[in-house]
């Protein structure tokens, strides 16, 4: 018998898609829950604390850091974000598997304190493709997608490391596939 992991890394260039990815597999999977992480960005839109993420100030984030309460943190886009330990454990115990919706450098970092963890990079069909759809979405002005393709060799750079690369060219296909791979077909 296959052991499914009970922790399901997902990282993508910005623009690849993944935050549908991972609302989608959420709905349809009940036994999954996202690993809220906390961070320094300001909401957008209707965004609500803890719910997407928990919203701190800098001062309170880094109090948080030095008491030794986060599993890994990374500074993304000129904001800090960070994974709480007492969160994913709490998650754990209770038999969900935990979705992590976190940078390259986060889901390295999380594999190494656990080693069953599976990773998977969301790669956009292509790089036009990923460029087109940042542009479309209208949540980024020019300087801030400059920024989020800056990282683009970075991202790709580590995605070697990780277990598993889907190409996220239709959205459903892609959740399935991800699926599959968690249930280890
Ligand atoms: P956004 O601001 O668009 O919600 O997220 C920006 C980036 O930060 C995304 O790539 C997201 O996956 C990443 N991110 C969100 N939470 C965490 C976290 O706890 N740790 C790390 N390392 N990255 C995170």
């Amino acid at each position: 018998m296959t052991m499914t992991p009970k922790l399901l890394v997902l990282s993508a260039p910005s623009g690849a898609g993944k935050s549908t990815i991972c609302n989608l597999l959420l709905e349809r999977n009940p036994d999954f829950r996202l690993s809220i992480s906390a961070t320094t960005r300001p909401p957008r839109g209707n965004e609500r604390n803890a719910v997407e993420y928990f919203f701190l100030s800098k001062d309170e984030f880094f109090a948080k850091v030095e008491r030794n309460e986060f599993l890994e943190y990374a500074e993304v886009h000129g904001h800090y974000y960070g994974t709480l330990k007492s969160s994913v454990e709490a998650l754990l115990q209770q038999g969900f598997t935990v979705l992590f919706d976190i940078d390259v450098i986060g889901a390295l970092n999380i594999k190494k304190q656990y080693p069953e963890a599976m990773l998977i990079f969301i790669r956009p069909p292509s790089q036009e493709e990923l460029i087109h759809r940042l542009k479309n979405r209208k949540t980024e002005n020019e300087a801030q997608i400059q920024k989020r393709l800056e990282r683009l060799p970075m991202e790709y750079e580590n995605a070697r490391y990780f277990d598993h690369q889907v190409v996220n060219d239709d959205l459903l296909s892609t959740v399935e596939r991800v699926e599959q791979l968690i249930r280890g077909q």
